[in-house]
This record gives C-alpha cells, structure tokens and sequence, in this order.
C-alpha cells in the first residue's frame, strides 16, 4: 500500500514516516462523501524531531552557493510543471474542487516558484565605496533559520508554494504543517523537491492539528512563523509565536466586496461576481462574497447574476462540472445553515442551492450556487465569514455609502471596483482600507513579482506574503562596514562617538 491510499503521515530527512503516536483523522472525498484514507497526528516528539531535521540542514544549505540553490529550484520548477496533472489530482480528489480549478492553483504556485529562482538577483546586497575616508559600507541578507509554514485546507498547493520556494531560496529550512483536511498534496510536493535534488532535511512536513501547531509555535528552534487561515486561528499564532520571540506573518479571513457603479458594464461585473463568487465553490480567500451595487443598477445586476448562476454545473471535480463541492459535510451545512438565518433576517433567496442536483455518486458534500438580495449589514451573512458559494447583494444609494461599508468590514484581503469611470477607480483605490484591490478584475490575486497580503484582521504582521516581501520576511539584514589601515594611516584614541570624515 502507497502513502496515498493508505496514512498519510510525516516527511523528516527525506522519509516518509508514520509518527509516534496513534492519534489519526479521516481524509474524505468530498465528492463521494468517502473516507478514503487517514492522516497521522503528529505529537509534540514528531514536531521536535521534524524542526531537529531542519536545524541540522540549516547550516550546510546556507552555505550553499547561489548557483547550486539556484539549479534546485529550476529542476524543482520543471518537476511540478511536468506533474501537475497528478499534484490537480490530489488536490480534486481531497480538497474537492475541479480539476481545472486545481490546475489554476497549481500555475499560481509555480509563478512563485519561478519568481523564486531569481534567488541571485533577489538576494544581492548594496555597497556603498568611500562613506568615510578609507571606509567602505555594504550589506548582506542572510537566511533566519529553521521557518514554520502552516497552511490552510483550501489551497492545498499554492499557499505552501507561496511560502516554501522562497524561504529555500533564501537559505533556511522549512518545517510545513499542512492542513488535516487535504494533506497528500505536502507529501507529494516533498517528494518532488527531494527529486529536484534538495538535501533531505531541507524541507520537513508534520501532519496534524493544534497539537503541531502550538509546538512549532513555542519551539525555540523555530525564528519564523508564516500562517495562512482563519482570522481567530491567524490572531493566536501571531500572538504567541511573538511572544516567543519569533519573526511572524499570519494571514487570516476574508469578506471580500466587489462594488459596481451604475456605469459599469454590467455583463461583465456579472460574470466576474459568478467566476469570483462561486469559483471553488466559494472557498478562496479572495473570493467575492459581497456585491455593492450602487442605485439605480440592483434590479439589473441581481437578475443577469442569477440568469448566470443557474447555468452552473455542480459535482464531482473529475467529471466536467464548474463547481464541486464544500470541503467537509460540517462546514457544507454550516453554509446551509448561514443561507438558512440570511432567509430569517429578512433577506430574499433569488437562487437557494440547498435544492442542488450534483452530477456525482454517493453522499458528498454539494451546495449550488446561493444568491441572497437586499441583504443589510448586520445581517449574519454579512458580518461573518461564510467561505461557501453564497453571494450576498447588498444595495448602496451612492459610491461613498459602498466605501463606507467596505471600510467599515473588519476584514481587508481583497476588493474590486466595476465601473469606467477612470476618476472614480482612482479615487477608489486611493481611499479604500483594503490590502489587494481590483478595477474591473474581481479576483485582485498579485502576481509573484509583488506581494499578497490584505490589512485590518486578515493579516497580522509587517510583511505580506511572497514578492519582494517574502524575500524581506525569509532573509535578516546585515550591515557590514570595512576599513582597510593603510600604512602610516591615521591612528590614535579617540574617545567621541565615531564620526565620517
Ligand atoms: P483554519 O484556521 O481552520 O486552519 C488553518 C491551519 O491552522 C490548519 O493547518 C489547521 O490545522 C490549523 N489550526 C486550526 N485550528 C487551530 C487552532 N485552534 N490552533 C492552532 N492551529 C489550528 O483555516 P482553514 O479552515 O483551513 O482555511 C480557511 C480559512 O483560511 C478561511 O478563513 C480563509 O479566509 C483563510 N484563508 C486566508 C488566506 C489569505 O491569504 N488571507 C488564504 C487562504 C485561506
């Protein structure tokens, strides 16, 4: 029996391992509803042997050279090109979404990795020749160790790719804790970067729940901490991983607006809510999950998205649907169950995907397209998270009671702005209190060459995640300055703070 049909356990030094203890979750198809096979738990031993792995690689990969660091991550890069019909697989076959969909997540990912293989340029340091007499200045960016990565269940691929490609890159290693729901993906990619010739222990993988978490958390060879998740989870790491000294970054949740002005053009704001709003089934944290439409456009833009979203083919991810299902059947009728209290506040259900037909077998975990209009801010389906296919229309009288509710959301991934009126996206992007935000592009993901990160609850921390950023987070700045004595130079004390001259 393979590690995929079987347990799915931990990788440390280049091996797949079962863990010490006996604590295990089921890993589901959500599509059939299936268990299909169990992931290990690990203990606090497996975390301390995984970061042990990675602090004994530390030193022999810092010192690699750029170029040999470099040649991994080419032939990394060219693996995951090749295979990424396997690695969309996986993800489908665990996560749920479609297979096109995991393909998409799979080409973000590789972006970071090819931004990553730049490691020569992104790495080179400043010198500055003659600062004072006879003193030269330059500086250095040096890795931070042993980093932790700890990743969400709905980008079982790309978030870690965010991550680990440039900490590599960088000189560290990496310890990754993937989520329980969809772990086989971690162990896939591992398996690839010890195939692209990465020294085992550069990279490590533990497998589990809170019990990983806290301990990488609290373990003093960890100097970094990169999380993506929900906001509670996202505020505890940052909290704790700071107060033990570390260096964190901790994305959290989302409610992401996307506002229409009456002059937009409204065919295209509609297709872009329903590909942003029901695109893998609503589970993206820049997924759109709130339509602003500013009067007199409501009427119009509700009946074009609802004409749209019934055209939508819901199942099984390996089959040619649009849109597969939720994750788990808990959080498919905790979404249910949002629609359900939308419906009692007050809000009228254009389109209820509670009553879907999926086109798969068995029991999985489906709910349709779901279009709530006249939905007011303090309803339920407004002020939470719902991280489902339920796209919620609320009505503004004017562009600034939009910016107002957006700024007012205790949330800031993402936000989009449909409209052509260059002046009013201008003004929009100057004002708005939002980290990522997209004009007339409903899913404002950045490319590699910049960094993603979103403001108020949905990061804490300084650096945003990959980019220029990444590279900041992954690397500490030195500052070395040089002074050669020249023969019957000057010498002599001097006791005053040093001075250039
Ligand atoms: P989650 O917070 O439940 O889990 C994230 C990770 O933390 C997992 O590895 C999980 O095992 C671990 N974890 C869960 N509970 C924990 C606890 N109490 N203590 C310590 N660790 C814990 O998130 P999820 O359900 O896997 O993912 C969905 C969430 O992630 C959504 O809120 C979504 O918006 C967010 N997300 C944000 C971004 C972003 O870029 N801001 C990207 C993707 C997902």
């Amino acid at each position: 029996m393979t590690a995929l049909e079987g347990l799915v356990g931990h990788w440390v030094e280049g091996k797949h391992l079962p863990g010490s203890g006996e604590r295990r979750g089921d890993v589901y198809d959500p599509a059939t509803g299936e268990v299909r096979r169990q992931v290990a738990f690990a203990e606090e031993a497996d975390v301390d042997a995984a970061v042990a792995a990675a602090d004994a690689a530390r030193t022999a990969w810092r010192d690699t050279s750029l170029s040999r660091r470099t040649a991994v991550l080419f032939a990394f890069r060219e693996l995951l090109a090749t295979r990424r019909d396997e690695l969309a697989a996986i993800i489908t076959a665990e996560h749920g979404k479609v297979l096109d969909d995991a393909q998409g997540e799979i080409a973000r990912g590789l972006e970071v990795v090819e931004f990553a293989c730049g490691l020569g340029h992104l790495l080179k340091g400043e010198h500055a020749e003659g600062v004072s007499t006879g003193v030269d200045v330059h500086s250095l960016r040096q890795p931070v160790g042993v980093c932790a990565v700890i990743s969400p269940f709905n980008f079982p691929a790309m978030v870690p790719l965010w991550f680990v490609p440039v900490a590599i890159a960088c000189g560290n290693t990496v310890v990754l804790k993937p989520s329980e729901k969809d772990p086989s993906a971690s162990l896939f990619l591992a398996r690839l970067w010890q195939e692209a010739g990465l020294p085992d222990g550069v990279l490590n993988v533990v497998q589990g729940d809170r019990v990983a978490v806290d301990r990488l958390l609290a373990h003093p060879r960890v100097r970094s901490v990169s999380f993506v998740g929900s906001t509670p989870v996202a505020r505890h790491v940052y909290e704790t991983a700071t107060a033990a000294g570390k260096r964190v970054q901790a994305l959290g949740g989302a409610k992401n607006h996307m506002v229409v002005l009456p002059d937009a053009d409204l065919d295209l704001a509609a297709d872009a809510a329903v590909n942003a709003g029901f695109g893998s089934a609503g589970e993206r944290c820049m997924a759109v999950s709130v339509v602003v439409a500013v009067e007199p456009v409501a009427d119009d833009l509700v009946a074009r998205i609802a004409e749209r979203a019934r055209t939508i083919r819901v199942g099984d991810g390996r089959r040619s649907c649009e849109m597969g299902p939720l994750v788990t059947r808990e959080h498919r009728d905790r979404v249910a169950a949002y629609v359900a209290a939308g419906e009692a506040d007050g809000a009228k259900v254009v389109l209820d995907g509670r009553q879907v037909e999926p086109d798969a077998d068995g029991d999985g975990f489906f709910l349709g397209p779901t279009l709530l209009d006249g939905v007011r801010p303090e309803m339920s389906v407004y002020t939470d998270e719902i991280f489902g296919p339920v796209l919620s229309v609320v009505r503004a009288a004017t562009y600034q009671e939009a910016v107002d509710l957006v700024d007012a959301n205790p949330y800031g991934n993402g936000v989009a702005i449909f409209t052509n009126d260059g002046g009013a996206a201008r003004r929009f992007e100057h004002e708005v209190e939002v980290g990522m935000v997209g004009v007339n592009v409903p899913i404002p993901v950045p490319v590699a060459q910049f960094s993603f990160g979103g403001w108020k609850s949905s990061l804490f921390g300084d650096l945003h995640a990959y980019g220029p950023d990444g590279v900041r987070f992954f690397t500490r700045g030195k500052v070395v300055t040089t002074r050669w004595p020249e023969p019957g130079g000057a010498r002599g004390l001097d006791l005053g703070f040093p001075r250039s001259s």
